[in-house]
């Protein structure tokens, strides 16, 4: 059956997965959802997106997004709201971010309305791919790359933006083991950390694996002139309690502008703490748990919401942290935001997307 949802055009797919899912073992990332949406643009413009069955697309070796590096993308979810509803979280503060990767890629912009009805038709296409299930929810991976075939170095003419989803499961992180990254570079000012885009994480995989091979889950990223202030860790932002107050880093051209931090520290503000956006030393933080002034630390993406962290390694000795109770803020921010997309509490800030 073909459909149009929303003026977009629906292919059906005539094989469906879903009785392949099993619900109650979701993972993260394991199963993708039966159908996709792609548009292309070209000449100047983006052409009518379609959902279609998930599967292969064309791809020539040439593709100018496989040698010169024009790759973007978004990471969301949509959840199954107490009412039966569906929301899709945070819709424009997601479609903002995408615009600033865009254009610091050099790559084209797309109207709010394509960006939006895009994401309505793929979620609502595969809707039964919702998870019900307590903590569960539709992740949604937008994507961007430049699909111009051309050896030459040269900003792309032709791109594809293809929506792809996939249903995860809750995402308990056991408290992880960050090493502070004092020789390797994610991101220096002036470049590309405030971007999502993929050349990013491909110059991160090295000095994580390193990490990895010593022990360590993450690295938390220092400034690229000095190696003093903290920037982020991995694929999260990083947020600290310190004396009751919850302080992250400030914003910077080397930091990821994550959503689900600025969700918690709205939150948090919304609970009376006061919340810093300020630099953060590892001298810092490094007094503050031998003092025992800082009380918690914690990863905030949108894959997790909140990873908390059992250690931080500072020049090769390990600062440990106080185990983390239900109270624990993290755990308090947590479940409001929860509460918050699942309909369980007011959405007073118009977070919600409800399609
Ligand atoms: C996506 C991402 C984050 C987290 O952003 P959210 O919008 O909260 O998911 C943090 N750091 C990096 C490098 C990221 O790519």
């Amino acid at each position: 059956m073909n459909t149009t949802t929303a003026s977009i055009a629906v292919e059906q797919t005539k094989n469906s997965r879903l009785n392949e899912v099993d619900f109650d073992n979701l993972g993260f990332g394991t199963y993708i959802s039966d159908h996709m949406l792609v548009a292309q643009y070209d000449k100047g413009q983006w052409h009518e997106p379609k959902v279609m069955p998930f599967g292969n697309l064309p791809m020539s070796p040439a593709m100018l997004a496989l040698h010169y590096g024009q790759a973007i993308f978004e990471g969301m979810k949509a959840f199954r709201m107490k009412d039966g509803k569906i929301n899709i979280f945070r819709v424009k503060r997601h479609y903002q971010r995408m615009l600033k990767s865009l254009d610091r890629m050099c790559m084209p912009g797309m109207s709010e309305e394509l960006f939006t009805s895009s994401l309505e038709a793929v979620v609502k296409a595969d809707e039964k791919w919702i998870p019900k299930n307590e903590g569960c929810s539709l992740y949604i991976r937008p994507v961007v790359f430049a699909s111009e075939n051309k050896l030459g170095v040269k900003v792309s003419d032709q791109y594809l933006f293809v929506i792809m989803t996939s249903p995860v499961g809750p995402y308990f992180s056991k408290p992880v083991r960050l090493k502070v990254e004092l020789e390797y570079v994610r991101a220096a000012e002036g470049g590309t950390g405030f971007a999502k885009c993929a050349g990013n994480y491909g110059g991160a995989f090295y000095p994580t694996q390193l990490a990895r091979e010593q022990g360590f889950d993450q690295v938390i990223w220092t400034d690229a002139k000095e190696h003093k202030y903290i920037d982020e860790s991995g694929a999260m932002n990083i947020m600290f309690v310190i004396d009751g107050k919850l302080v992250t880093p400030a914003l910077s051209s080397s930091i990821l502008d994550g959503v689900t931090r600025n969700t918690l520290s709205q939150l948090a503000k919304d609970m009376g703490v006061t919340v810093e956006e300020r630099k953060v030393s590892i001298e810092e933080i490094e007094k503050s748990i031998q003092n025992g002034k800082l009380t918690e630390a914690f990863g905030a993406g949108t894959a997790a919401v909140v990873s908390p962290v059992a250690t931080i390694n500072i020049g090769g000795k390990d600062h440990h942290l106080p185990a983390v109770t239900d109270s624990a803020l993290m755990m308090r921010l947590k479940k409001k935001l929860n509460d918050i997309r699942t309909g369980h509490e007011a959405d007073v800030h118009g977070w919600n997307h409800i399609i």
